[in-house]
Order: C-alpha cells, then sequence, then structure tokens
C-alpha cells in the first residue's frame, strides 16, 4: 500500500475521525530512536515521546523483539486464566517501587478509575458508608472518564456544562497549601490524590515540605495517598517513581504512559494497607495483563534500569543550556529529570509548537503559558543537541 500524504490524510480525518483533538499539520509515518518521519520524508528530532509514552524511543531493538517475540507466542487470554509476562512484571514492579501488588490496565484514565474504587473501598471496608470524599488538587490532570475528569481540577478547561453531572464526592484544595487541606472536614474524606509534578497543569513540581506534610497528614486521618504517576511515572523524572524523589510512599499509584514504551498499558501499584482491598469481583477489565503489553513494559524497564542515573544529568543539561540561550521569550524552567517546562512570555505554547514543528523539532504545551519537553528518555546528546538548537533558532525568530 502507498503511503498516504498529510494532504490524503486530513480529509479521510476531516470526514471520519472524531474532531476532539485540533492537530498540528503534519503526519507521521515512521520512526526510528529519537527521531520521526513523515510520510513526505520529512525528518523530525521527538522531544515529546507522543505525551510521555515512548519512552525507549521507537523501534528500540530490544523493545521491539521484546514484542515480536510474545506476538508470536500468544497476546491475550483475558484475566480469566494465568500468564507469565504480568506475572514477571508485576514482581518487578514491586520490587522496584516497593509497592506490595498492582492491578493491570490499559491508560491513565482507567488507572484512576481504579484507584478511587480502591480508595472507597477500603473506607467503607473499614468504617462504613459516608467517609467517600476524595480531595483534589487545584490545576490537576487525571484523565478523561467521568471520575478522573471530576478529579481533574481545572474546571473551566474540562468541567463542561454538557456533561453534567459528574461524579460525587470530589472537593478541590488549592496545590501546596497545606492549611487549606488540613482544615478540611475529616469526617467524610476517604483519599487525596495528587500529581507530584503536575504536568498538564504546566509541569508545576509540589514542593517537598507540602507533599511530607500531605503524607503525615494522610497518616494520622487514615487517608489513602494517591499518587498519580501517570506522567511521573516509569523514570521520566529520574527515579522510578516521583514518590521516591520526595521521600514518601504512597498507598496506591496509578501508573500508564511510559510503561509499555507505546503500547497502550497501565495499571495501579497497592500498598501494604491495600494489598487486599480488591477482591474477587469488585473490579477488571478485559485487556489488562495483555501479554504483548506486558512484554513490552519487561523491556522498558531492563532498558531503562541501566541508563535510570543519567535521566537527572541529561534533564540539569537541558536546563543549562536553555538558560545560556539567554532568550527574553523564556521567563522560567522547570526540570524534574526529563520532564521539562519552559515558561514562555510573549508567545503563545501553541505558536512555539508549530513554529518548532515547522524546524523539525517535536514539542508539547502544559497550562496556559509553558512549552513542555518529555523526550525520550534514552535521549544521547546529539539529539539533545540538534533539538536545542532548533528550539533557539525557533523562539529567537518568533521573539522578534
Ligand atoms: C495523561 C494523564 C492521565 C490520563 O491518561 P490517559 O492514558 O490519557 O487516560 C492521567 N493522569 C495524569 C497525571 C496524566 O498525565
Amino acid at each position: 500500500m502507498k503511503t498516504k500524504t498529510l494532504s490524503e490524510l486530513k480529509p479521510i480525518y476531516d470526514t471520519h475521525i472524531s474532531a476532539t483533538y485540533l492537530r498540528y499539520p503534519v503526519a507521521f509515518h515512521r520512526g526510528g530512536g529519537c527521531r520521526l518521519y513523515s510520510p513526505e520524508g520529512k525528518e523530525y528530532i521527538d522531544f515529546a515521546s507522543g505525551i510521555g509514552v515512548s519512552s525507549v524511543g521507537h523501534s528500540h531493538p530490544k523493545w521491539l523483539n521484546a514484542v515480536n517475540q510474545q506476538a508470536a507466542l500468544l497476546t491475550h487470554v483475558s484475566n480469566l486464566y494465568y500468564t507469565e509476562p504480568g506475572a514477571v512484571l508485576a514482581e518487578k514492579l514491586c520490587q522496584i517501587s516497593g509497592m506490595k501488588g498492582v492491578f493491570f490496565s490499559n491508560s491513565g484514565a482507567e488507572s484512576v478509575e481504579g484507584a478511587i474504587k480502591v480508595a472507597r473501598k477500603y473506607s467503607h471496608d473499614k468504617y462504613g458508608g459516608g467517609r467517600h470524599t476524595i480531595l483534589t488538587l487545584q490545576n490537576s490532570f487525571h484523565g478523561r472518564t467521568m471520575a478522573a475528569l471530576t478529579a481533574t481540577g481545572q474546571p473551566e478547561k474540562f468541567h463542561k456544562d454538557y456533561f453534567y453531572p459528574f461524579v460525587q464526592g470530589f472537593e478541590y484544595v488549592p496545590a501546596n497549601d497545606f492549611a487549606a487541606m488540613e482544615a478540611y472536614d475529616k469526617g467524610t474524606v476517604c483519599a487525596v490524590i495528587i500529581e507530584l509534578v503536575q504536568g498538564e497543569g504546566g509541569v508545576l513540581p509540589l514542593c517537598g515540605e507540602y507533599v511530607k506534610n500531605v503524607a503525615a497528614l494522610c497518616q494520622k486521618n487514615d487517608w489513602l495517598l494517591i499518587a498519580d504517576e501517570v506522567q511521573t511515572g516509569i523514570g521520566r523524572v529520574g527515579h522510578w517513581f516521583a514518590y521516591q524523589n520526595y521521600g514518601i510512599m504512597p498507598d496506591v499509584v496509578p501508573f500508564a504512559k511510559g510503561i509499555a514504551g507505546g503500547l497502550p498499558f497501565g495499571g495501579f501499584l497497592l500498598g501494604e494497607k491495600v494489598r487486599n482491598t480488591l477482591g474477587a469481583g469488585d473490579h477488571g477489565t478485559t485487556y489488562g495483563a495483555n501479554l504483548v503489553c506486558a512484554a513490552a513494559a519487561l523491556a522498558v524497564l531492563e532498558i531503562l534500569e541501566p541508563i535510570l542515573p543519567s535521566i537527572k544529568e541529561k534533564g540539569e543539561y537541558i536546563c543549562e543550556k536553555i538558560q545560556a540561550m539567554n532568550l527574553p521569550c523564556v521567563k522560567e524552567i522547570r526540570a524534574k529529570g526529563l520532564m521539562l517546562g519552559v515558561q514562555l512570555h510573549g508567545i503563545t505554547p501553541a505558536h512555539a509548537v508549530t513554529a518548532l514543528l515547522e524546524n523539525g523539532l517535536v514539542a508539547l504545551s502544559a497550562g496556559a503559558d509553558v512549552l513542555r519537553f518529555l523526550p525520550p528518555l534514552v535521549i544521547e546528546k546529539k539529539d539533545i543537541d540538534d533539538g536545542l538548537a532548533i528550539m533557539e533558532k525557533t523562539l529567537d525568530k518568533l521573539q522578534k
């Protein structure tokens, strides 16, 4: 089949694909390492990883081999039976996270939904009804399904009138304001959900002191602490999970995005307290622990393990190089490992991303004024330098 170009794809999208996304005028056809190629043959450096997903780049040989081998052996049988890749992965995830159990699902939102169910059931088992409120932070993002959307603390952007009614039992508190959370009615709360670095909200790391206080408050009141690590997890911030950087131990940890290097996969980790909260029939999903996804995830962990310490260094290197550009349109740079936010001044992020694409760099936006980079975690100096050279040239031209 002849490869379709952007001008052939666009009308098909316009006719047949739900218009939920405003797309950039670029099609991608092929990838290799940290580079992407359009059907027209143009090359791009990937500083986006498909929103933090392609953590080992594109077509990494080890990942590819794991996927091919598993697909040839067996892809899917459902959770009604025992299979090996999910079992080995569960052991490995518990070992690297210090958590005690895992439920596998297929996306971030689905993983957040499961975490919410764990919190509600844990509280009901122990205290009976009425203690069902989940405290969530303003400016957070937890996904697009109904409960995850309700948990998302950006009402103007996400809680559209036409989707009402939302799920009951969520309350919003400002991030980094411990007094506001502490003052919260203790009788009805069962859990707190946080992103340690608010990703979609603008790459905003929570402050360490605040996070420690929140963890202690949760402990004291027997509220579950749900750390949504869908974006921050699986090495993105230079640790397997961001909570390891903050020195806390959450109870439930939804993860997804980077786990399987591009295949739809996710899940939530369970701490000691909630290891056995969900029993037979309490939760489920048809595709969970899909064998190819689990095998891909194992390959991702194997590829990342030796390079984990380098992720922070790469993030710092990028930060320093951007600082040294001295661009007036750059207001602030925030980095946690390879999760980077460049706060812009005088240029909208959408405008910047469009211009960067034109010049061969794939980047993302976040919040109202942030240019976001989530490069593959395997990225090397040459691709970083080439990408940053495009950034410098593009932003310098835009700000004039
Ligand atoms: C992306 C994201 C989600 C939603 O993940 P999907 O796979 O798109 O459902 C949830 N939480 C956080 C923190 C995210 O970054």
